[in-house]
Order: C-alpha cells, then sequence, then structure tokens
C-alpha cells in the first residue's frame, strides 16, 4: 500500500513537470526564441564581457537603451530574465555589443562608468586648446 503511494506521488510529478513545461513554452510562444537568444546572449557577455577578436569590453544594454554592467547583470539575473520574459518591467534585455565611440556611460544601477573603446570625439583635449 505504501509502496502504491509513492508510484502515485511520482506519476503526479511527472505530470505536474510536464504540464508546467508546455505551459511555459505555450506562454512565451513565437516570442520565445528571439528572448532566449538574448538572454543567451546577455549570459555569455557575463560570462565573457570581452569580444573575440579584439578584446573590446561588450555593453549589455536593456530596451530603453540604459546601460547595465556585467557585475549587476550577473548580481540582478533572476530579474532580467522575469522582465525580459514578462514583457514588462525595467530590466528587459534589450542587446549587447560594443560601445565604439562617445562619452563615458554609467551603469543604470552602480553608475559604474564604462569608457568607450576609442574615446568622445567630441572631447576637447589639451593639445587642441
Ligand atoms: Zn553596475
Amino acid at each position: 500500500m505504501r509502496h502504491r503511494n509513492i508510484v502515485l506521488t511520482l506519476k503526479q510529478v511527472a505530470v505536474h513537470v510536464l504540464t508546467t513545461a508546455m505551459r511555459g513554452s505555450t506562454a512565451i510562444g513565437l516570442k520565445g526564441t528571439r528572448m532566449s537568444r538574448i538572454l543567451q546572449t546577455f549570459k555569455e557577455t557575463i560570462r565573457n564581457p570581452y569580444s573575440f577578436p579584439g578584446g573590446y569590453t561588450i555593453a549589455l544594454y536593456f530596451l530603453d537603451g540604459e546601460r547595465v554592467c556585467t557585475k549587476c547583470a550577473r548580481d540582478e539575473w533572476k530579474l532580467i530574465c522575469d522582465d525580459t520574459i514578462n514583457g514588462w518591467g525595467q530590466w528587459q534585455a534589450g542587446y549587447a555589443g560594443v560601445y565604439w565611440e562617445g562619452p563615458p556611460q554609467d551603469c543604470v544601477h552602480c553608475y559604474d562608468p564604462q569608457d568607450s573603446e576609442y574615446g568622445d570625439p567630441d572631447e576637447v583635449s589639451d593639445a587642441q586648446v
């Protein structure tokens, strides 16, 4: 009798796992492929924030254009996943890319500045004055 209860429990667990997986894939739907690609890019950038070839620093941006540093993205990974999958919130993953040129950009969360790879073309140096 006790053995039978265990078997039923395992069966219930299997059904729960299957329905949860199906519900998740249905909820994400067609957007799932693009979304998972964006999250995969974010995850890869968190693990290795430098481009190959070149070794340039890769910046992470949310959909609203704000930059987040890799440390904050790593610390808030669950929040980024939740907002991106739900499609709302300020932590929706947008894109990742090298920040080539311009003034330093602050991380939207910790305000840590990231310099561009080629500097700010509008910056006036001492040699030009
Ligand atoms: Zn940060």
